[in-house]
């Protein structure tokens, strides 16, 4: 069964950080989120006043961070001495778990700075794990190419094509995310199965797209939830399209969230918020 355009969260202009110009779409307006997902930022910006002054330090706890890079430079620095530099094409996959206190700060004083920062929450049994991270470097992110002159980027989960199978380099995560960045020349088509037991949603950022039986045209700059089926379907239109792919396990848990803390009871996060302003936030 294909699955039809559900639910269309419209990315709402906002600003976070020193004063980042984004657009939020999931966990914007209302907190309307798809678990596990709770957030999705989409930042580009050619104008380096909507961007320089990045994300100085701050903390997270309860959940996941993953920053996709599509252009633009990003240094990270948390409170464990890690630093890593997030290129054009690379990938930080985050796990806050019981804490991390980290910075993101452009390293580019022009030109463009795009991508995507989305959260991930963890299970009630991993929200107080040790933290810790991965950064994947461009390269390293397999790349499927399609007959039809388009390509498959696969940074979690694996992708089928052709009797071949890509997997990611982020794998083994309890909710099983799913995370492509599909790129199709004009009119092409594309398939995938997602399981129906995950939640999904695409999110179109270059050119125009289709999707569903029958075909319904992807608003742009917005987290398009995919309703009940499991497989996806789309096709590009004449510009061609430019779309990520996600989709996980929901947790099914009760979320209760402030700012940068995601915890699932009231307790919790005023212990979060105790911690931080006792310096036991973090494990040293
Ligand atoms: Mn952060």
């Amino acid at each position: 069964m294909i699955r039809n355009i559900q639910t269309i969260i419209p990315g709402i202009a906002t600003s976070d950080g020193a004063g980042v110009k984004l657009r939020r779409s999931i966990g914007g307006q209302n907190q309307v989120r798809l678990d596990p997902f709770l957030m999705l930022d989409e930042f580009s910006s050619n104008d380096p006043n909507d961007y320089v002054a990045g994300f100085p330090a701050h903390p997270h706890r309860g959940f996941e961070t993953v920053t996709y890079m599509l252009e633009g430079h990003m240094l990270h620095e948390d409170h464990l001495g890690n630093q890593g530099h997030l290129k054009t094409g690379g990938v930080q996959w985050m796990t806050a778990g019981r804490g991390i206190i980290h910075s993101e700060m452009p390293q580019q004083v022009s030109g463009a700075m795009r991508g995507f920062q989305l959260w991930i929450n963890l299970p009630a049994k991993e929200k107080m794990k040790p933290a810790g991270y991965q950064d994947i470097q461009v390269e390293d992110i397999p790349k499927a190419a399609l007959a039809n002159g388009g390509s498959v980027k696969v940074i979690a989960g694996t992708y089928e094509y052709d009797g071949n199978v890509t997997a990611g380099p982020i794998q083994g995560i309890t909710t099983a995310p799913l995370f492509l960045d599909v790129h199709l020349p004009p009119n092409a088509e594309f398939e995938h199965r997602i399981p129906k037991e995950l939640n999904a949603f695409i999110y179109i950022y270059e050119g125009n797209l289709e999707l569903g039986g029958p075909m319904r045209e992807v608003p742009k700059q917005a987290a398009v939830v995919l309703g009940d089926g499991d497989r996806l379907k789309a096709k590009a239109g004449a510009l061609g399209a430019q779309f990520i792919v996600l989709a996980a396990l929901p947790l099914h848990e009760p979320i209760v969230q402030y700012g940068p803390f995601v915890m699932n009871t009231r307790t919790e996060i005023e212990q979060a918020i105790d911690d931080y302003q006792n310096n036991r936030f973090v494990i040293a």
